[in-house]
């Protein structure tokens, strides 16, 4: 992988939060006294009654318990809307932009945000809904998401986020996991210029529903849709029948604050749970740092707040630090891939945040969409969902960031609640396909896979774990601690467990290679899917690789390539050659893919990762049971891949 370091640039250092002796000496006493720097830095959001006890955790298998700031108590919509009234009620929270770029942006400020939250909280609270009560939002990316996150914040409702392209089915199950008192859910979702009719999945996934779910629906088109007598109501009508004033609940620090299903790249889905000032802290923390956050800078996370990220670096963390945050309902490639640069140049955005997936999907669609327009506001950018393979970096770095924005590879999980491992944009030294550094607190460490023995050289390979716990960490799956602990503090014990392999580099930084289920083992050398895959997308020709490992009958393993090309390219069987010779130059001869199948679409997850447990399937030749299939976000995907399937044997 490539070595090369991209250190902060002075005049950025100079102005950051935190340079490179500041990350030294905060990291060092966040380790050495967590208790003291985490008292301190649980101070940075409002509570009602200041907690004593910062730190009360337990790793034990069969015990774990995991609690922060315990008898603290707060609210966390109040942390985000009503502390800034006083001091920027005027300033705005929220930038809409809507997926027709003709249509008008809205710009919500703190002190109407205020009124919508408070509103939308008696709405709630007219419904039945009160404190601990479960809450579905099956929203697109429209204000009124924000709001119904805010408002279950206010009253102290718990509130799941399924997102808005799961099918009836997936939204069924995670409607009844939770048991869930309401949906909130608009009456169609444009999205790309397509719609979807989100309250007749509503409809159909509450069909057999004998407990008689609620629906609150926000107009967002006015199509027609069915109606449940006497349990759906609108909400613009509901809406006028409340005051704009809620006192916030008060809540304590361990309360939960919403359910999260993980992506289900590796597996069903796990009900996450955060809580409420752990969280709170954690996510503000890192948004201010990991970004170095300014007041009156246009911050744009392009996920969906059906997913952490969303959470975290949409809602929470932005609107706790009292920033501007921009929510965009539509996708990367519409009305054209040039998208999303359209939107940073309209708003002015100084921080953007976006996934691997969609950098590598618009870098094959070629350069003119970016450079048409003016991304001068552009100070940061940032990645997180997969390992940005060093290409993709690169393409992002020089093409988008112009070589004058900082990349944060932020290295975190559903679980996490916030960034673990990310380089510090005025402190570390960045290196493409790395995520480089702890935040502070986090103590990483690479165990050997099959002794869980710790690895204390620096140089190290194996799996990625966390000693001790930072505020932002999930405690408990929904109604299934065994689970939790059995997924996470079983195996290593002691520890907590990412399921992800990593390699410590001579530096001390992180390399993520990929999945623990996917290590490929080759004539007996352990390789991760990330290397391979970086050195495919290195070629010119190709736009994204997945990489697994299947029964071969010499080296154990062989390895299984899926490789599609940039727009324009043809698939050849002297290009197969081209690619096969590439690897074995960029890595070595053990490196060399024995099969590479011409892939145009690759199985995803509706958060754009690659379910590579599929492809593993498809390799083996054993595609009948392919696990579960909830969360792939285009099934045709998979068909097209057994079809032209390369080992039938
Ligand atoms: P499931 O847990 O259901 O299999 P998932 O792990 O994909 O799904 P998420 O919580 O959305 O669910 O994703 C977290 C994972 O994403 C991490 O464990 C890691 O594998 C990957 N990831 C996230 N950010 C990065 C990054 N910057 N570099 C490398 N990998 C990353
Ligand atoms: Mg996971």
């Amino acid at each position: 992988m490539s070595d090369k370091t991209y250190p902060p640039a002075p005049e950025f250092a100079a102005n950051a939060h935190v340079d490179a002796a500041r990350y030294a000496e905060m990291y060092k006493a966040s380790i050495d006294d967590p208790e003291a720097f985490w008292a301190e830095h649980g101070k940075r959001i409002d509570w009602i009654k200041p907690f004593t006890r910062v730190k009360d955790v337990n790793y034990n298998f069969g015990d774990v318990s995991i609690k922060w700031f315990e008898d603290g108590t707060l609210n966390v919509a109040a942390n985000c809307i009503d502390r800034h009234l006083a001091t920027r009620g005027d300033q705005t929270a929220i930038i809409w932009e809507p997926d027709e770029p003709g249509d008008d942006a809205q710009h919500i400020t703190y002190k109407e945000l205020h009124a919508e939250v408070s509103k939308m909280a008696n709405v709630l609270k007219n419904l039945g809904i009160g404190k601990g009560d479960r809450v579905v939002i099956y929203l697109p990316m429209i204000p009124e998401a924000a709001y119904a996150m805010l408002a279950c914040a206010r009253i102290g409702a718990i509130h799941s986020i399924v997102f808005a392209g799961f099918s009836p089915d997936a939204l069924g199950a995670r409607v009844n996991g939770c048991d869930a008192k309401l949906v909130i859910t608009a009456d169609t979702a444009p999205r790309g210029g397509r719609r979807t009719k989100l309250k007749d999945n509503v409809n159909q996934a509450l069909l057999h529903d004998t407990t008689d779910v609620k629906c609150l629906v926000v107009q967002r088109t006015g199509d027609q849709i069915a109606w449940r007598r006497d349990l759906d109501f609108w909400w613009h009508e509901e809406a006028e029948k409340v005051s704009a004033d809620c006192p916030p609940e008060e809540m304590s620090a361990e309360d939960p604050l919403f359910i999260l299903y993980t992506s289900g790249s590796t597996g069903q889905p796990k009900g996450v749970v955060h809580t409420s000032g752990g969280y709170l802290v954690y996510a503000a923390m890192t948004h201010q740092y990991t970004f170095d956050y300014h007041d009156g800078d246009i911050f744009w996370c392009t996920a969906d707040v059906g997913w952490v990220t969303g959470h975290s670096y949409i809602i929470y963390g932005p609107l706790a630090n009292g920033a501007t945050t921009l929510m965009f309902e539509g996708v990367p490639t519409y009305p054209d891939a040039g998208r999303f640069w359209a939107v940073c140049e309209k708003h002015k955005v100084n921080q953007f945040y976006t996934a691997p997936t969609a950098i590598r999907a618009l870098m094959g669609q070629g350069n003119e969409f970016v450079e048409r327009y003016d991304l001068s506001d552009l100070k940061l950018l940032g990645t997180v969902g997969e390992p940005i393979n060093p290409e993709a970096w690169n393409w992002y770095n020089d093409v988008v960031g112009k070589g004058n924005c900082p990349i944060v590879d932020t290295w975190w999980q559903t679980e996490t609640g916030g960034h673990l491992i990310t380089p510090l944009p005025g402190a570390t030294a960045a290196k493409p396909g790395s995520a480089t550094l702890p935040f502070f607190g986090v103590q990483p460490v690479i165990l050997e896979t099959e002794s869980g023995k710790e690895i204390t050289t620096t140089e190290a390979e194996g799996v990625l774990c966390i000693k001790d716990s930072w505020p932002g960490q999930m405690r408990t799956v929904w109604g299934d601690h065994d689970r939790f602990q059995a997924t996470y503090f079983q195996q290593y014990k002691g520890y907590y467990f990412s399921g992800d392999g990593c390699r410590r580099d001579a530096d001390g930084y992180y390399w993520i290679t990929g999945r623990v289920d996917d290590v490929i083992n080759v004539s007996g050398h352990r390789m991760g899917t990330a290397e391979v895959e970086s050195a495919l997308v290195a070629h010119s020709k190709v736009a994204e690789a997945a990489v697994v490992g299947y029964p071969h009958d010499i080296k154990g393993q062989g390895i299984y390539a899926y490789v599609t090309l940039m727009s324009g390219e043809t698939p050849t069987e002297e290009l197969r050659k081209e690619l096969s010779d590439w690897v074995r130059q960029e890595i070595g001869p053990i490196a060399k893919p024995d099969l590479i199948q011409w892939s145009p679409g690759l199985p995803k997850t509706r958060s754009g990762k690659i379910m590579r447990r599929i492809l593993r399937k498809i390799a083996e030749n054993d595609y009948g049971s392919l696990g579960d299939t909830s969360t792939l976000a285009d099934p045709g995907v998979v068909d097209e891949l057994i079809e032209n399937r390369m080992n039938r044997g």
